[in-house]
């Protein structure tokens, strides 16, 4: 039994006026979506459990078949995963970003999205100058880094995401709880020495803002995840180009299939996601297949990249791998974004998104095309977002 999961990351959206009244699901040219919903199952499920926020995290380890209730520990963890550091007990992971603060405004936090290779000497230096037994800083991409600290029990803080206060004065969002003042002291820190550094020295030049601060947050110890082929009895592989999801793929023992021209962004070789993931078939059971440009189009209130990335997901993706496990005996398959990414909102919202469930053993029909809309009047309404993977596993109960 081959099994394939396509996430159109935060496809889900609302009528839009540009579109004349349609949503980009609606308004999109998708023939092989809709050809395989109208033969299959269509329904709505809830992804995001109540209480949590709809971050691709949560949402995408609901997919993979997981409660995000029981085993989510936090953002960090998941994407020093994917830097190859797996934690281990009594170490926490916190997201180091490299921000701009001016006159104790965080006024970027993202430093002017500061380029990986200026920002590898910066956090190098930090490690050098703040490093120790304890503690660690490591290089990822971008603003995007990670800080690891080994002595967990230190600290119980809670952290404000610096995108939800940019604009604002950041000692208003200062860690809060059990060993604060440590994360304090740090970034008060890390001012001095980012400020004096070169790459900042040649940025000011640029006219570009230096990256003279670090925002340390999103902590957590390892997310508590047994192996998905313990808890399923079958093997699986991801393909992304985002941190956070190949970092769960590592914690649950899958395989990272690096695809080459995957970017995130719209201009990801869809082609060769499609190629790769049906090449990944031949050897592992399950493949997840993840397209971020849905998502980055949301929350840059572009519709036509929206409705084009769509459009190059049912064209490059969708069809060659349903004409590929069509050729198989046994096959089952679902697509399901983890999330609405409504473009008006330019971010997440918690709505239960909608998706088709098809295979060789499926047989009603939905009789309809793959719009949110559609998925909404179905009675078919999965209330735990894991559901999903356990019923790609193990069959749709009839
Ligand atoms: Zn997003």
């Amino acid at each position: 039994m081959k099994r394939i999961v396509i996430v159109p990351d935060g496809v889900g959206d609302w009528p839009l006026e540009e579109l004349g009244g349609k949503t980009p699901l609606e308004a999109a040219k998708k023939p092989h979506l809709d050809e395989l919903c109208y033969h299959s199952i269509l329904g709505t499920l809830k992804t995001c459990p109540d209480g949590m926020y709809p971050g691709s995290d949560v949402c995408g380890l609901s997919l993979m078949g997981y409660d995000p209730k029981v085993g989510y520990s936090g953002r960090a963890p998941l994407e020093a995963a994917n830097l190859g550091i797996v934690l281990k007990p009594g170490e926490l992971a916190f997201r180091c970003n490299l921000v701009h603060e001016e006159n104790g405004i965080l006024t970027d936090y993202s430093a002017d999205h500061i380029s990986t290779e200026e920002a590898d000497l910066l956090i190098q230096e930090l490690q050098k100058r703040l490093g120790s037994d304890v503690i660690s800083f490591h290089p990822g991409k971008m603003y995007r880094h990670i800080l690891l600290y080994r002595r967990a029990d230190d600290l119980a803080v809670q952290t404000d995401q610096p995108h939800d206060f940019q604009g604002n004065a950041y000692r208003q969002h200062w860690p809060r709880g059990k060993g604060a003042q440590l994360l304090i002291d740090l970034t008060e820190r890390s001012k001095k020495i980012l400020s004096a550094h070169p790459v900042n020295e040649a940025r000011i030049k640029k006219g570009k803002k230096p990256a003279n601060m670090i925002w340390l947050w999103g902590g957590g110890p390892a997310p508590k995840l047994e192996s998905f082929q313990e808890k399923y009895g079958i093997s699986g592989g991801v393909i992304s180009a985002v941190d956070l999801l190949n970092g769960l793929g590592r914690y649950v023992g899958w395989e990272i299939i690096n695809v080459p021209g995957a970017t995130g962004y719209f201009d990801t070789d869809y082609q060769a996601k499609g190629r790769y993931a049906i090449d990944a078939l031949r050897r592992l059971d399950l493949v997840f297949v993840h397209v971020e440009a849905t998502d980055e189009a949301g929350h840059t209130g572009n519709v036509s990249e929206k409705v084009r990335a769509i459009e190059n997901i049912d064209r490059h993706i969708v069809a060659p791998v349903v004409q590929h496990l069509k050729q198989e005996k046994d096959w089952r398959l679902f697509v399901a974004p983890d999330h609405y990414t409504p473009i008006v909102k330019k971010t997440h919202v918690a709505e239960p998104v909608p998706f088709i469930f098809a295979g060789s053993d499926v047989s009603q029909a939905s009789q309809k095309s793959y719009t949110e809309a559609n998925a909404n009047v179905t009675r078919i309404k999965l209330e735990q977002g894991y559901a999903l993977m356990a019923r790609l596993v193990h069959g749709w109960p009839r």
